[in-house]
């Protein structure tokens, strides 16, 4: 018998039920009032998920299609941008730069640590930047940057945005997008929103929309000004994808009852538990100071058993959990705890990872890890 298939990675994410019953319904079409009270309810709920009175412009695209509109719509030719680079996906805005011959430059953050905001405060003192780029949680290593702290620095220069990717933090940790004077937020559907791949999301501030409409970038899909043009009046400017944004009302429904609070609080918990169950196995985290409660990264023992770790899950259990990348790679596993999870199913993924410690051979006392699991989470 196949066994059941259990999804613990930092995307994409488990849908649920609600949700993937939704999107099977026969498909609307989008120029319907139909269609239309769907997006305005969605609108809705983006803003109240943002905390932001400003528009939450839909894409459909996974989430790098978002953060490439960010930059260019930010951005004109001849602007710098400043990116902190801690990882896979910090790397990813400074590519997208050098893509579209942009001047840019990366602070450098050692694998594993969060940026040291005075470097950024610093930079911006030396230099023009029209816009920061930064991770609110980086997912390659299971990072949390400090974007309040950032936000305060960046807010006092009138020529510079920050441009937050927190698609790994977007319902994971609050990110009060008005209070803080976050620019741009861009998310995307297959992390905490618990729905497939395929929908991104920005928010664009009114500091933001100034330079976005004098921006001389060459664009044309990802337009914001096209885009909110369109949302002001309950549509996107192409066909979007019509059955993920049904789903999204749905998933949106269920953040909003469940709260800000309540969601953030249950992403906290999930997080320490499965920290707290790796260090009472004896492992390491990789990320121990400014850990994401989006997904935790875990050395493999002897720091190199984490790619065996991954695969007795996929190869034994027919689990999912995400292993290291670049350098990292073979050496760590992560696993994913953001969206449609909660106490079971951290217990459930530390009673696995404990069946492949055994598996590799390491000297650790069972049921330790999933004893600390329980006590936090029970
Ligand atoms: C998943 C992820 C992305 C990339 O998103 P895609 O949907 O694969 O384009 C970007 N940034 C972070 C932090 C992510 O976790």
């Amino acid at each position: 018998m196949t066994m059941k298939y259990r999804l613990y990675a930092p995307g994409p994410t488990p849908v649920p039920e609600e949700a993937l019953t939704e999107m099977a319904k026969p498909i609307l079409h989008h120029r319907t009032p139909a269609f239309e009270a769907v997006i305005e309810e969605v609108r809705d709920l983006l803003k109240w998920l943002y905390k932001t009175k400003e528009e939450v412009l839909l894409f459909s695209s996974s989430g790098s299609g978002a953060m490439e509109a960010s930059l260019i719509n930010c951005m004109s030719k001849g602007d710098k941008a400043l990116v902190v680079d801690g990882g896979k996906f910090g790397e990813r805005w400074w590519k997208i730069a050098k893509a579209y011959g942009l001047d840019y430059e990366v602070i450098k953050v050692e694998w594993g640590q969060a940026v040291d905001p005075s470097i950024i405060e610093a930079k911006l003192k030396e230099d023009d930047y029209r816009v920061v780029c930064v991770q609110a949680s980086e997912t390659s290593t299971g990072v949390s940057h400090p974007i309040k702290e950032i936000a305060d620095i960046v807010k006092k220069h009138d020529q510079t945005l920050l441009l937050v990717d927190g698609i790994t933090a977007v319902g994971v940790m609050d990110l009060p997008v008005d209070d803080w004077g976050i620019d741009v937020l861009v998310a995307g559907s297959q992390k905490a929103f618990s729905l497939p791949p395929g929908l991104a999301f920005a928010s664009v501030s009114q500091k933001a929309w100034a330079f976005v409409e004098k921006s001389d970038i060459p664009k044309f899909y990802f337009n914001f000004v096209k885009e909110r043009d369109s949302i002001l009046k309950n549509t996107t400017a192409w066909t979007p994808a019509v059955s993920l944004i049904m789903g999204l009302r749905v998933v949106l429904r269920r953040m909003k009852e469940e709260g800000h609070e309540a969601m953030y609080e249950r992403h906290h918990k999930m997080g320490l538990a499965v920290r707290e169950a790796a260090k009472a196995c004896g492992l390491e985290l990789f990320a121990p100071e400014a850990p994401s409660s989006a997904i935790t990264a875990i050395w493999g023992p002897d720091r190199e058993n984490g790619g065996a770790i991954v695969k007795y899950l996929r190869d034994k259990l027919n689990m999912t959990i995400a292993g290291g990348q670049e350098h990292a790679k073979g050496k760590i596993f992560r696993i994913g705890h953001l969206g449609y999870y909660d106490a079971m199913d951290m217990i459930t993924v530390w009673s696995a990872i404990e069946m492949a410690l055994t598996d590799v051979g390491y000297d650790f006392e069972r049921g330790k890890g999933v004893a600390k699991a329980i006590e936090i989470l029970g």
